[in-house]
């Protein structure tokens, strides 16, 4: 590749990457994606794509509502089918657990969104394959899903062609160039590019991206395991049974192909240096072990659920890196110090059905220097400066802590229109 220039630089072809591009692109920018290795085969290639659009705030649920009418605007334009709307239910057998139904149901009820408890029998009759005698409350919205990344992924780079967005695969960044405090261009293996904006969207590599441009971003790497279990005559699974979300167990399922993917965030957490993996690290390659402890704690908390899953049954284990930040939250925008250098990373396992909104947001940000969306929880430079956010080591450790408690914690009480009823959480993802 020759001396190159771009309006826009995007470092990162996953999701985030993708969607911020072709959203640039669809303004008039000229947009290059350069991809360490393929597009989508990231923590992107791993997901399991589940969409929960309730969330703690009524700002952070309109970003998932919103993001699923984008995703039926590309299903139309790239002519995929990217959302598989089954509905979701969360469970409680605690009577802690089951107060956070009550309040998530009572946000969702204030802000219109379609949400109801459901009785434990008809939660028996639309999962017949599930435990439920320990159950004492649940509730359903059916307009939520999963987003099939693959496809997305698809429907990103199509659309994101046909507005003039550069595709560069197999092309690492090896150094950015910053002059006077902006943001100039950066280098690759195959040669430079100049722009007058960057956005670092190199998901779990996010941090080693922003080390080579002199800055610190809060992320670390985590690792993350899901089961998929072959379909089984005695417990069929309809393509369309609601995802369930189980947070006393700490798993979250969905239907696939006539099994049941079960994942976890459990509570040890798999540590991962991404300076330490090798330059042409794969992460579609990545395989677990059964006498993986993680493994063997995710089968453990299936069971408890679905007694008919343990290490015998013909099952397949998904595992990958994903980016988490210390408070759980992604980390978007501009950091104050280098003109034209833009964050998009730390989505802490939810950033396939984030990334239609994110792109949206990140597009603002750029072409117009401003968003109507509420980012203040999310903004990329609220651990500036800050101390104890400054070195590797303890970043890392606040990371990990929160990824630790990421659906053990109880989450008692929510924001009501912005109004905050006790503690504000934004994890019920
Ligand atoms: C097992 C698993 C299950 C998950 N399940 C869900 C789910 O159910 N729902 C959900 O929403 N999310 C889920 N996630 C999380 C989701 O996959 C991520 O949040 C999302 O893919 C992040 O996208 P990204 O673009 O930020 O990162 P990535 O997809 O990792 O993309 C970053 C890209 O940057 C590239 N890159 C890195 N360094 C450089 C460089 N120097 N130069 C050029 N390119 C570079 C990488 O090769 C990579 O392709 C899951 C993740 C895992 C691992």
């Amino acid at each position: 590749m020759a001396t190159q220039t771009a309006d826009v630089i995007v470092i990162g072809g996953g999701v985030a990457g993708l969607s911020t591009a072709m959203q640039l692109a669809k303004r008039g920018t000229r947009v290059i994606v350069l991809e360490r290795e393929r597009l989508g085969n990231g923590s992107t290639g791993r997901a399991a794509g589940l969409l929960g659009q309730l969330r703690g705030t009524p700002e952070s649920t309109r970003m998932l509502v919103d993001g699923v009418e984008i995703v039926k605007e590309l299903e139309q334009r790239a002519d995929v089918d990217i959302f598989v709307q089954t509905g979701s239910l969360r469970v409680a057998e605690t009577p802690e657990r089951a107060q956070e139904i009550v309040d998530l149901v009572a946000m969702g009820k204030s802000i219109d969104f379609d949400i109801d408890h459901l009785s434990i029998e008809e939660v028996a009759s639309k999962l017949p394959y599930m435990k439920t005698d320990d159950l004492i409350d649940a509730c359903y919205c059916p307009t939520d899903g999963h987003l099939q990344p693959a496809e997305l992924v698809s429907a990103y780079v199509k659309i994101g062609k046909t507005h003039g967005v550069e595709f560069r695969q197999n092309c690492p960044v090896e150094s950015v160039i910053i002059e006077a405090g902006k943001a100039k261009g950066v280098q690759t293996s195959d040669g430079t590019v100049y722009a007058p904006t960057i956005v670092n969207a190199a998901g779990p590599w996010s941090y080693l991206v922003a080390e080579l441009a002199e800055t610190i971003l809060p992320t670390a790497a985590v690792g993350h395991y899901y089961l998929t279990t072959r379909p089984n005559e005695s417990h069929p699974v309809d393509r369309l049974s609601p995802a369930v979300r189980n947070r006393h167990h700490r798993i979250y399922t969905r239907a696939e192909s006539g099994g049941l993917i079960v994942g976890i965030y459990g509570e040890e957490t798999a540590e991962y240096d991404m300076e330490k993996l090798p330059a042409d690290f794969d992460m579609s390659a990545m395989k677990a072990r059964l006498d993986d402890i993680h493994v063997a704690t995710l089968i453990y908390a299936a069971q408890q659920r679905f007694p008919w899953i343990n290490e015998r049954t013909p099952m397949s284990i998904t595992t990958g890196i994903m980016t988490f930040t210390p408070d759980g939250k992604p980390l978007c925008g501009k950091l104050p110090d280098i003109e034209g250098l833009y964050y998009c990373s730390g989505f802490c396992g939810h950033g396939i059905v984030q990334s239609p909104t994110i792109g949206l947001m990140m597009a603002d940000l750029i072409v117009d220097g401003q968003t109507n969306y509420d980012i203040k929880a999310i903004e990329a430079d609220r651990y500036f400066d800050v101390p104890g956010f400054q070195e590797r080591a303890e970043i890392k450790g606040k990371c990990y802590q929160m990824h630790a408690g990421y659906y053990g914690r109880v989450e008692s009480k929510v924001t009501v229109h912005g109004a905050e009823k006790g503690k504000a959480t934004d994890k019920h993802g």
